[in-house]
């Protein structure tokens, strides 16, 4: 993406376009509805269709019907079609990213980093479809041979929220297509209608009827709670909060569905003494402002150490205070709105609670005027350990930052919390980022970086933060189960 492309305003979008109906089986079938607010304006887009149970049935009836075919389809062909759905997406880039700007309220240069990540997920496992592997050996006894077959797991139940309503979804969807599964996909109501222009797009890429069927609906919990229920559904693939993971584990467990979930963070940022301040800054600003701090690996709490301190508060006020806030899809905007008035509901009465505690304001602290559900860019210092944003998601662009002196205070603080996702550690030293990072209660580390995302690698949390990694090689493995084959021969 060059300068010019990335502050070009985006072309005008009829989103009313890809809010045709239900997407099942290949068909479009319209329900009355739930609208989808922009966020930066508060208007609304369109009205997009509100599934039944009824509804849900049908749409595993449709991925079940489909199912013994795609699961027979050659890898290699089914690595084409994962390699014509990164093509599109890349070639449907700006018109992509314009429609998550517009619905999610992010920012124009955030949606177009997720359009790129998200297609990423169709080429790479368009490249691992193809490299499948099993095992053949003999039994230590020398009685028999081992063989290890892997096979898709059946019908997947995917369930996606709207922080990323792209990269969720595909970063699902193309594992469980790769591995020879069908699926069904329940995005987030807030942010529907990127799911449903993905849609077209996996039809146009030569996806069959019937492999990839996405349901919208106000009433998640009877909806999905059908199809778990349901006994051709065999995996449960959950993104979103710690708390619905526990609701959906628990309704999982009544037929003892595998499940992968990818559920809520509260990253620790740690900043020593010999870290290089600048990057120190730049990778706070990343992993705090991505997305508007609307992230699960968001920096959720600065720990900085006593020599550093003041100057890297001094450098992330000033650079926090730099940034432009304003509507998504405006091409010079830095940070965008919140989701939802909620949200902002949420955010201010964190930031309440830690000034009440005895935090300072260096930054913002106050929510803004609408329309448009905004929360400007906030610096709190001094906040206390007790302060309840030491222990939820804030999910906004706020920054507390807390002081320590000792490394192993630093790191017992960090590990203080039912959470273990994301984690960020800047010093110079490398062989402390390293002990320290083993140290870390957290699935992934980004150190000396604001940022670990990628298709390639494992994502996923320990602790409260889920089950099971996605990207990688292992994401695939997720959507399959082992056979075992004793042989004699
Ligand atoms: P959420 O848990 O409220 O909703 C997530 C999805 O679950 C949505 O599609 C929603 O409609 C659905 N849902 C809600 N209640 C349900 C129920 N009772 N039964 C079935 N489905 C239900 O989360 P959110 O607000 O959309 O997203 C923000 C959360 O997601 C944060 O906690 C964030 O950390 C987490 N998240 C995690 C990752 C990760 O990879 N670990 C990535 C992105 C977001």
């Amino acid at each position: 993406m060059n300068a010019a492309a990335t502050l070009s305003a985006p072309a005008a979008i009829d989103c009313s376009r890809h809010a045709r109906g239900l997407f099942i089986g290949g068909k479009w079938s319209p329900r009355g509805g739930i609208a989808v607010v922009d966020p930066s304006t508060e208007r609304v887009l369109a009205t997009v269709a509100d599934a039944t149970v009824a509804d849900a049935i049908a749409a595993v009836d449709a991925a079940a019907a489909a199912a013994p075919r795609w699961r027979a389809t050659a890898p290699r062909k089914r690595a084409e079609i994962l390699q014509r759905c990164f093509a599109l997406m890349t070639e449907r880039h700006e018109e992509l990213a314009t429609l998550i700007s517009l619905e999610n309220g992010k920012s124009l240069t955030d949606a177009r980093g997720e359009v790129s990540y998200a297609a990423e997920f169709f080429r790479w496992y368009a490249e691992e479809t193809v490299r499948i592997g099993g095992e053949f050996r003999t039994a230590p006894s020398g009685n028999n041979r081992i063989l290890v077959d892997y096979e898709p797991i059946g019908i997947a139940v995917l369930i996606t929220p709207w922080n990323f309503p792209a990269a969720m979804a595909t970063r699902k969807i193309a594992p469980a297509l790769a591995a020879g599964c069908t699926v069904v996909l329940k995005p987030a109501s807030e942010t529907p209608l990127t799911a449903y222009a993905l849609a077209e797009l996996y039809q146009e890429a030569g996806v069959p009827h019937g492999v990839v069927n996405v349901i919208t609906t106000s009433t998640p919990g009877p909806v999905t709670g059908a199809m778990l229920n349901d006994p051709r559904v065999r995996k449960l693939s959950f993104t979103g909060s710690t708390g619905v993971g526990r609701t959906l584990l628990a309704e999982a467990a009544k037929t003892v569905l595998s499940c992968s979930m990818e559920l809520g963070g509260n990253a620790p940022f740690l900043v020593f003494d010999d870290a290089d301040l600048d990057a120190a800054l730049d990778g706070a600003m990343v992993a705090k402002m991505r997305n508007a701090g609307e992230a699960c690996t968001a920096a959720n709490r600065f720990y900085v150490q006593d020599g550093i301190y003041d100057r890297f508060v001094a450098g992330l006020v000033a650079r926090m205070g730099a940034l432009k806030v304003g509507p998504g899809t405006d091409p010079q905007t830095e940070c965008g709105p919140m989701i939802t008035r909620k949200a902002v509901d949420k955010i201010n009465a964190l930031v309440a609670d830690a000034t009440t505690k005895g935090a300072k304001v260096a930054l913002g602290g106050q929510r803004s005027e609408g329309p448009g559900f905004y929360y400007p860019p906030t610096v709190l210092t001094e906040v206390p350990a007790d302060a309840a944003m030491a222990f939820e998601e804030i999910f906004g662009p706020v920054a507390p930052v807390y002081r320590f002196a000792e490394e192993a205070d630093a790191i017992a603080a960090a590990n203080n919390t039912e959470y273990g996702l994301a984690a960020y550690i800047f010093t110079g030293d490398l062989k402390r980022g390293l002990s320290v990072a083993s140290r870390i209660e957290s699935g992934m580390i980004a150190l000396n970086r604001g940022l670990m995302s990628d298709p390639a690698a494992p994502f996923g949390g320990v602790k409260q933060s889920g089950l099971g990694r996605e990207g990688g090689v292992h994401g695939v493995l997720e959507f399959m189960e082992a056979k075992y084959i004793a042989a004699s021969f």
